[in-house]
Order: C-alpha cells, then sequence, then structure tokens
C-alpha cells in the first residue's frame, strides 16, 4: 500500500507498573542471570558419592550464611514487614526435607550436586508455581533464589552485580529475586526495571522500601536493551524510554526538576496540620504497625495514629504475645504521642494474606482464607486470644487516648460479640484493681459490603467507622486485591464502591460518628479530594503519603470538594475510569502542581 510502517527495532517506549515512584536516568546495566544452560551436569563415580555431598553440604552452610547477612543487611535498611522477607529463605534452607532430596539424588542417580540443586530446587518450585494462591505462588522465586545461589556456591562463582565500570545505573533485568534486589550495592542502583513481576512482589516491596524508582512487568526490555544505553525511567507513571531523543530527554529533565521542587515544598509544610485552602481542619493520620519508628510520625506531621495493625506482632514473633508484651508494645506508642493526639489500635487481623508460618489464625488449608476464618472471625472463635488482646489494650488506654477498631465485621452479631466481651475485660480489670480508660471508644471497620449496608444499624452499637478501602473494594467487587491480572478491575471509583461509602457515610453521621478512611485510597490525592467532599471526617494513611495529601488538600477549598462530590453522584450511571477521569481533571485544575499517577 505504500505506507511506511514504524520499524519494530524504534520501540523504545515501554509502558509498565508503577512499582516504585521517582523519575531517575542513567545508563543501563542488563542483569542477566544464569539459566539452566550454564548448570553443570555430569555423572559421579560410586567412590565420589561421600566427597559430592560434602560439597553440597558445605554450599548449604555457605548460603545459610549468606541469607542470614542479607537478612541483616535489610534489616538495617528497612523497618516495615519486607524487612522479614529472607525469613522464607532461610526456612526453605533450614528445611531438612530439602537437603535430603538433594542427598538422595547424589547417592541413588550418581549425578553432581549442582545438578540435584537445580532438579529439587526446580521440582518444589514448580509445586508453587501451579499454585492458586498469590502469596504461596511467589514462594516459586524464593525457592529459584535459593537454588540459584546454592549452584554458585557450588560452582564458586559469584553473581555479577555491577557492571564492568561499576557506574551507578538502571538495573533492567526479566525479574529480580528479592536477594538480589537487596544484594546490589545501594549507591550502584539508580533505578529497577523488569520484564516481569507485580506490584506487591516481594522485590517491588523492597524497592519502595529503599525508595528506589521501579516499574514492573514492561514486557521484553532486558532482551533489547544493551549495557550502557541511556534510560529514563518514571516509577511514577510507569513509563520508560530507552535512548531517549533530545526532545524526550528535555521533557524529563523538566518533570526531574519540577518534582524536586515540588518534593521540597511539601517539607514547609511539616509542622502545619491538615487545612483545606480556605482553613478547614482534615485530620491526616498515620497507618502504623510494631515496626514504625514513631519519630518518622513527627517527621512527617501525622496528626495522631488512625491505624495501627496489631497483627504485624503477632507476624514478627511468629506466636501470640503474652498480655504483657502487647501491652508494653500498645504502650509504647500511646506514650509516644502528644496527649492531643489519638492512637486507634484495630485488634488482630490475621488471615487472608497475612498468615503465621506457625499456623496460628487462617492458615491456607482453607479454600479461600480472604472468605476464610480470619480477623474478628478468628477472634470470636478463639476468645481467650481475643481477651488477652483486649485486656492489654485497656490497660494501655490508662497511658494515653486510645480507641479499639474491630475488622472484618460482616454480621451485626459480631460486633454486639466483641462489645460484650470488651465489657467481660473491663470488669476483670476493675475486680483485679487495674486502671484503664472506663469510656475507651469502640469503632467498627467498614470493609465488608454487608457492613455498609446496615451501617445504620452497627453505628447505634459503636462509636466510630473506618473504612478500609482496600478490602471494601475486593469484596465489593470480587477482585483480589493481590491479583495483578485483574488489577484493572480494582477500581476505587467504581460507582458500586463510591455508593457503599456514601451509605457508610450518612448512616455514620446521622447517630453522630466519625468517619475516617485508612485504605489505600486516602492517599490517593484524587480520592482523597472526592472521599473528603462525601464527608469523611478524617485519613489514615501511610506515613510517607502524609506530605502529599497534606499539599492537595492546602490547594483546595472545602467547597471544592462538596462540589465534585455532587458532581460525581450524578455520574454513577458512568464507568469508574470516567469517574476517576474526571475527578483527576478537577483536580488538575484546582492544584496543577500535583503529580498525576495516570496521565490524563
Ligand atoms: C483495608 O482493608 O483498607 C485496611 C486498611 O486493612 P488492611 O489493608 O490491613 O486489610
Ligand atoms: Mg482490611
Amino acid at each position: 500500500m505504500g505506507v511506511m510502517s514504524t520499524p519494530v527495532d524504534d520501540k523504545r517506549v515501554f509502558q509498565g507498573l508503577a512499582a516504585s515512584s521517582g523519575q531517575v536516568a542513567g545508563p543501563v546495566f542488563v542483569f542477566r542471570k544464569r539459566g539452566r544452560e550454564q548448570v553443570p551436569g555430569y555423572k559421579i563415580e560410586r567412590l565420589q558419592v561421600d566427597d559430592e555431598i560434602s560439597r553440597l553440604e558445605d554450599a548449604f552452610e555457605l548460603t545459610h550464611a549468606q541469607i542470614h547477612s542479607l537478612s541483616a543487611e535489610l534489616h538495617r535498611r528497612v523497618n516495615g514487614p519486607e524487612a522479614s522477607i529472607f525469613e522464607g529463605h532461610a526456612m526453605i534452607l533450614e528445611d531438612p526435607a530439602v537437603l535430603d532430596k538433594c542427598r538422595r539424588k547424589i547417592t541413588d542417580e550418581l549425578c553432581n550436586a549442582e545438578l540435584s540443586v537445580y532438579q529439587v530446587s526446580s521440582e518444589y518450585a514448580a509445586v508453587f508455581e501451579g499454585m492458586e494462591d498469590d502469596y504461596l505462588r511467589e514462594r516459586a522465586n524464593d525457592i529459584y533464589d535459593i537454588g540459584h545461589r546454592l549452584i554458585h556456591n557450588l560452582m564458586g562463582t559469584n553473581e555479577p552485580l555491577v557492571g564492568p565500570s561499576a557506574k551507578p545505573s538502571v538495573i533492567v533485568a526479566d525479574e529480580l529475586s528479592p536477594s538480589e534486589t537487596i544484594a546490589f550495592p545501594r549507591h550502584l542502583i539508580l533505578g529497577f526495571v523488569t520484564d516481569r513481576g507485580s506490584i506487591t512482589s516481594h522485590a517491588s516491596l523492597i524497592s519502595r522500601a529503599l525508595g528506589i524508582p521501579a516499574v514492573v512487568g514492561i514486557g521484553n526490555l532486558s532482551e533489547v536493551a544493551r549495557n550502557g544505553e541511556t534510560i529514563l525511567l518514571d516509577g511514577t507513571s510507569g513509563t520508560v524510554i530507552l535512548n531517549p531523543t533530545d526532545d524526550e530527554t528535555g521533557n524529563f529533565n523538566r518533570t526531574l526538576e519540577s518534582s524536586k521542587i515540588f518534593n521540597a515544598s511539601l517539607g514547609e509544610l511539616r509542622h502545619k496540620q491538615g487545612l483545606t485552602c480556605d482553613g478547614c481542619h482534615v485530620p491526616l493520620i498515620a497507618n502504623i504497625d510494631s515496626s514504625t519508628v514513631m519519630s518518622e510520625l513527627y517527621a512527617v506531621g501525622a496528626e495522631g495514629v488512625g491505624l495501627y495493625r496489631t497483627e504485624y506482632l503477632w507476624l514478627s514473633l511468629n506466636r501470640e504475645p503474652t498480655e504483657d508484651e502487647q501491652l508494653e508494645a500498645y504502650t509504647k506508642v500511646v506514650r509516644a504521642l502528644p496527649h492531643d493526639q489519638e492512637l486507634t489500635i484495630r485488634v488482630l487481623d490475621l488471615g487472608g494474606d497475612k498468615i503465621m508460618s506457625s499456623g496460628l489464625a487462617a492458615s491456607h488449608n482453607e479454600a479461600n482464607p480472604f472468605l476464610g476464618n480470619r480477623s474478628i472471625r478468628y477472634l470470636l472463635s478463639n476468645r481467650d486470644v481475643f481477651k488477652r488482646q483486649l485486656r492489654a489494650i485497656l490497660r494501655a488506654s490508662a497511658h494515653g487516648t486510645l480507641q479499639i477498631v474491630y475488622p472484618m465485621i460482616s454480621v451485626l452479631e459480631e460486633l454486639l460479640e466483641s462489645n460484650e466481651i470488651l465489657e467481660e475485660c473491663k470488669a476483670e480489670l476493675r475486680r483485679e484493681g487495674m486502671l484503664f480508660d472506663e469510656n475507651v471508644k469502640r469503632g467498627v471497620m467498614i470493609e465488608v459490603p454487608s457492613a455498609a449496608l446496615i451501617a445504620d444499624v452497627l453505628a447505634r452499637n459503636s462509636d466510630f467507622f473506618s473504612l478500609g478501602t482496600n478490602d471494601l473494594i475486593q469484596y465489593a467487587l470480587a477482585v483480589d486485591r493481590l491479583n495483578e491480572t485483574v488489577a484493572r478491575l480494582y477500581q476505587p471509583a467504581h460507582p458500586a464502591v463510591l455508593r457503599l461509602i456514601d451509605m457508610t457515610i450518612v448512616a455514620g453521621h446521622e447517630q453522630g460518628s466519625r468517619i475516617a478512611v485508612c485504605g489505600e485510597t486516602a492517599s490517593d490525592p484524587v480520592m482523597a479530594i472526592l472521599l473528603y467532599g462525601m464527608g469523611v471526617d478524617e485519613f489514615s494513611m501511610t506515613p510517607q503519603s502524609i506530605p502529599l495529601i497534606k499539599k492537595v488538600f492546602s490547594c483546595i477549598d472545602r467547597a471544592d470538594a462538596l462540589k465534585l462530590a455532587e458532581d460525581v453522584r450524578n455520574f454513577y450511571a458512568r464507568p469508574a475510569s470516567e469517574i476517576y477521569s474526571y475527578c483527576q481533571e478537577r483536580m488538575h485544575e484546582l492544584a496543577p502542581e500535583i503529580p498525576l499517577k495516570n496521565p490524563l
């Protein structure tokens, strides 16, 4: 037809998943893993079996020591639950069945140690890869990671971590394991781009915790990129440009410059309250867990804690903490807050993706752990555990202002029974002469659609609501919040979700209850404005997001948010993507300096 097609090799602009925000430009370093073809496989003589086994055992020991020091390094660099990632690796190495299987391959099949490790790790990984559960499927990567390391240790080769010039580079890889991600020397890493992976994979979690920009699920960049080529990586939008033109570099540098100025401007609001431009107070509070360093809250200007996820205490100990251990943990937090700030402690929310390897509380024996005996359901069927926790929280209430929130309430009976158990605990403590706040407030997490639909009834039996939008969206839309393949259906601005939120706010306010939101939507500038307009009273989020959201509110008047919510109520017949785009456009008009997640 005479029309010239775009040459295939001109594909330089890639769109992936924005795994960790920030922009960087620099040279590419392609990280290639050694594949199957590099694993030496050969038959050994029967006489060599003992030597081969001791080589194998030495490699296990060395790998164990390496994992231990990688884990220590990770703990040094990050504080959150991501710091425990290598504990899973250590468990695989310590499992006697794994070493035993490798030994047997050497003895029975007379194969060399490298091949035995390769075969055993592939068999194990294949089992995990075939599992439906996302969390378990991810474990296949941990097994490959360990297998790789064992083979390298047997061969006496080191992983090629950085290019020969050892210049700070953007690492481009097919996929990265957690140990590869952490093993790169921090000062040589500008960013990560991977062909595969999801934003919930461990490597993405580590990148976010380390503040390294990253884009994942990009396609086949590792096949086309060459070492030393220039790459522009935007971890905020998920865009990557290889061998950019001068215009592209110019645009990128302008974005980089304005995001630097913008980030610096956020610091100026640090000591101010969350206020709209016309002076209305919007409390911006923090979601924390037992590993949060409390001074971080001061650094970002948090006005209290809206969600203390207590299950991380269980997860970090891999057992139930005693009443006194809990008392100590809760007291530490309540004491660290100024007197005028509140701490909301959520009772144990184990289950779903938050499981303990010791098997306590909801395990993978359940076909549908997200719909199983998780959270408040587990507590109500294990009253002793519930009572120990409530007693600890009540005792901590003698040291500051705290309130209790029940997660995953789906029927009225759960709330009534929880309140009764709380009263029993109070009566016990009174008898024991222990001090506590008699008027401690009880809240309900609204994160199951049925709870939103009976919010009026729940409000009559509680003091406040906290909207857990992470789960509310997942349960309302039947979309697994961790599954990347259905991520496009996970829509915070879906009219069904907005209607549930609307009902909750109206019902709560009618009873005089305050409404907080503590799901991730609180830290999305677009959704934060909309939710504020819909009537949400306070916003609880990861501490790092507070400066941005403070800035957002400082750019708008309360009336702007109310108008936006009113407009959106008239759009409920439209698809979620249109509703979100409309809100995004409005935000852009009101606050053009706020960076957009998705280009308009
Ligand atoms: C939520 O579901 O929105 C929430 C805050 O709880 P979590 O993310 O811990 O399930
Ligand atoms: Mg939840």
